[in-house]
């Protein structure tokens, strides 16, 4: 065994691991809920009455807060987080990575006599200016030109992140330029629900309604991730550095015979997951589900749904504890689209749907669908919008890791498609033929057998191979990466619908103005939604390979499957206009995101050819030559005393070695390549050279690991960080 070889040493530790303390007495949740969280709640327990209700008018509305009343709300939060231990806030924002960012200040100033006092102005709380040079801003700023300012969105409530070395005040917080361009996921996620909430009022109101509430999108997502001990993620670079395993030869036993998905949870996980939940709930966050996935190792978590942006506030909070409690279990928690190759990769569901405080939600279809017009108007825009905007839906889920995983036969295709459930398409198909409908119903489950109850079953089944399947009273966008934040999504689902009703009010409009009532004229615009978008509806199996032919060339659906291919879909005239005419993104702000993401691409595959040719040469080659000098040596021994060995397994190892450096080599010098004539042409080379030249290496540095001696191999195995928890 090699002096450096640390997976033995891995192995060991988590043997021989000092059982973790089983962690505080567990507390009831109504103590704990929330507790950390200055809401509503604790707003009207510290706040004067008419600070309460002019917050209360800016939470729930979104109307501005003046300055008076900001300086009270500042001066009661700074109290109530002094009393809870804390001595610093920060403004926190989320830049165009899918990352989160803070800076710290402390509440305490000095005065004239040096005396320490604290101090916290409701300016303070609503303005902070980060030096934001450094946050990728695409072509909207130049690096000289670095100032960014913070501002304090009400509408996300502050709370109090604890970690082992302090806690801090956090203010949830937009993040733009000097010149007011949207540097961030916060600005365009409320401008499209802004958006959504003018388009779909013009929309209830041509139908009749008179009371309407603001309408928002919702939004629940189902977050999957990995576990694997720290000691086997410490001796993994590639894990280290690029959330996946860029080697590994598979493991002889894998998922096939599922019998991890839904099972019994390990204890070690267990123990993880409550102490997750249990900082979940202390800041407000609604865990509701967790469970095992299908990849063994693989867990998932589900929060109850919430409005659009604190859901996405909170998404990016939970992914940080998440990753945080790991480490404090001896766990690493991978939220890469794809750790491990040849295992199912995680994703993040995006359930969504849009309603108010008056009419409900409005994805509902009740019992009746035919009959309801509200969702039979909104569920029919959502299909239009779809329809016109597939690629751009593809672009915002694009990303280097979530290439791994969609189109994989496990996760939905590249393609984007609607799943209506068999009720919903007979009932939109009977809209585009003009033909009456009525809606069949789930019907009762009775099992006969009498100590089960019956229930009443869905009216449609499921499909699991659908990339936007409506499950009931909402979508499930399930092309989303477990690694990436749910605003990029939320931003383009809202964008498309506010859009989509804004056509739809303008029909709805022209029809009642021709002296058609209400009911003709939603079958009237209907129609025309799905005489010419009812290609985009798809009920059929999404990862068969006739879908992929005949949703390209019968349906005109277009394909994208890398982000190469999909993320210049941001750069399309149609979209650019949408983003304009609705006011989400302007067009400077839109090519910014464009070309921060594509950069990101680049990089990140960058990152990883570059790994490929260092742990090649410095850990695989090195490790084969140490098993080749041993084995040589073993042999010569026995030759000397006339015993004599197969030859073959070592000519196997030669001819692997060799093929795996001469892929080594080419990668090498297809790495600085640089003059490219544009970001796309850059973007396909790593795509496509890179990525199978990293491919290549990576075959034949697997197949070794299938010859060399256990004791001489380096790295972790498959079978290693999978299964030993
Ligand atoms: P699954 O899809 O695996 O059956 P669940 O039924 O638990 O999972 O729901 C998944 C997510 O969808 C949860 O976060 C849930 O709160 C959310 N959800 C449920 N109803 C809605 C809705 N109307 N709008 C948005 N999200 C919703
Ligand atoms: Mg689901």
């Amino acid at each position: 065994m090699s002096a450096h070889n640390t997976r033995p040493q891995a192995i060991s530790d988590i043997t021989n691991r000092i059982k973790l303390p089983a962690g505080d007495a567990p507390r009831p949740l109504s103590e704990i809920w929330a507790c950390d969280v200055f809401d509503l709640r604790a707003m009207e327990e510290h706040l004067s009455k008419n600070a309460f209700k002019a917050m209360k008018k800016t939470v729930h509305t979104g109307a501005p807060l003046d300055a008076a009343t900001a300086d009270v709300v500042a001066a009661a939060m700074k109290d109530w987080a002094l009393a809870k231990g804390v001595k610093f806030f920060s403004h926190i924002f989320y830049p165009m990575t899918n990352i989160t960012a803070e800076k710290h200040d402390g509440f305490i100033v000095t005065n004239a006599d040096g005396n320490a006092i604290t101090e916290f102005t409701g300016s303070v709380l609503m303005k902070g200016e980060p030096d934001g040079s450094s946050f990728p801003n695409g072509s909207l700023r130049m690096t000289a030109a670095a100032r960014g300012y913070t501002a304090w969105d009400p509408t996300s409530p502050v709370y109090i992140m604890r970690t082992a070395n302090g806690s801090t005040l956090m203010i949830p917080s937009v993040f733009m330029s000097w010149t007011g361009e949207a540097l961030d996921k916060k600005i365009p996620l409320l401008r499209s629900n802004a958006a959504l909430d003018a388009a779909g009022r013009k929309v209830l109101a041509l139908l009749g309604e008179t009371d309407i509430a603001p309408l928002s999108a919702s939004c629940g997502a189902e977050q999957e991730y990995f576990l694997v001990d720290a000691h086997f993620a410490r001796a993994r670079p590639d894990l280290l550095l690029s959330g996946r395993t860029l080697f590994g030869a598979p493991s002889p036993k894998g998922q096939e015979f599922d019998d991890h998905y839904f099972g019994a949870i390990p204890a070690r996980v267990q123990v993880y997951m409550q102490a997750v939940e249990d900082k979940l709930y202390r800041l407000g966050i609604p865990a509701k589900t967790h469970h095992n996935e299908v990849a063994p190792g693989q867990f998932e978590i589900a929060p109850y749904y919430e409005g659009a942006n604190v859901a996405a506030d909170h998404q990016q909070l939970m992914m940080t504890i998440m990753k945080a409690t790991a480490l404090e279990h001896g766990f690493v928690c991978l939220l890469h689209e794809k750790p491990f190759a040849g295992i199912n990769g995680s994703g993040k569901h995006v359930n969504w749907s849009v309603g108010n405080a008056t009419q409900g939600n409005l994805l509902d279809p009740g019992r009746t669908p035919h009959q309801n017009v509200h969702f039979l108007l909104f569920c029919g825009a959502v299909i239009r919008g779809v329809h016109l905007f597939g690629p751009l839906l593809r672009a915002v889920i694009a990303s280097a890791s979530n290439d791994h995983r969609l189109g994989a036969n496990e996760a939905p295709p590249a393609i984007m498609s609607v799943y209506l459930g068999d009720q919903l398409e007979t009932v939109f198909g009977n809209i585009r033929d003009g033909k009456t409908s009525v809606s069949s119903e789930g019907g009762v489950m009775d099992l006969g057998l009498p100590q089960i109850a019956p229930f009443e079953r869905d009216p449609g089944d499921r499909n699991r191979t659908s990339p936007f399947a409506f499950t009931g009273n909402r979508f499930e966008f399930r092309a989303v990466g477990s690694s990436q934040s749910v605003s990029g999504p939320l931003v383009a689902m809202n964008t498309i619908l506010a859009d989509s009703l804004s056509w739809v009010a303008g029909k709805l409009e022209a029809a009642l103005q021709s002296g058609k009532n209400t009911a003709e004229a939603v079958a009237t615009v209907l129609q025309e939604v799905m005489k010419a978008h009812g290609a985009v509806v798809f009920g059929g199996n999404g990862y068969s390979e006739e879908w992929h032919k005949a949703a390209v060339t019968e349906r005109g659906l277009k394909n994208l499957p890398t982000s190469a291919d999909a993320l210049p879909a941001l750069m399309d005239p149609a979209v650019i206009d949408l983003f304009q005419r609705t006011g989400v993104l302007s067009p400077v702000e839109l090519r910014s995101r464009y070309d921060v993401y594509a950069e990101q691409y680049i990089l990140s595959i960058g990152v990883e050819a570059k790994l490929v040719v260092e742990l090649a040469k410095t850990s695989i080659y090195p490790a084969v030559m140490g098993y080749v000098s041993a084995l040589t040596g073993t042999l010569n021994s026995a030759a000397a005393l006339g015993v004599s060995f197969e030859p073959a397994t070592l000519k196997v190892i030669a001819d692997e070695t060799n093929a795996m450096m001469a892929a080594v080599r080419a990668l090498e010098e297809a790495l600085p390549k640089h003059d490219f004539a544009s970001t796309e042409e850059h973007m396909q080379y790593c795509a496509t050279t890179l990525r199978q030249l990293m491919d290549r290496v990576r075959k034949h540095a697997d197949a070794l690991e299938a010859q060399v001696a256990d004791e001489h191999w380096p790295l972790p195995k498959y079978r290693e960080m999978l299964f030993i928890k």
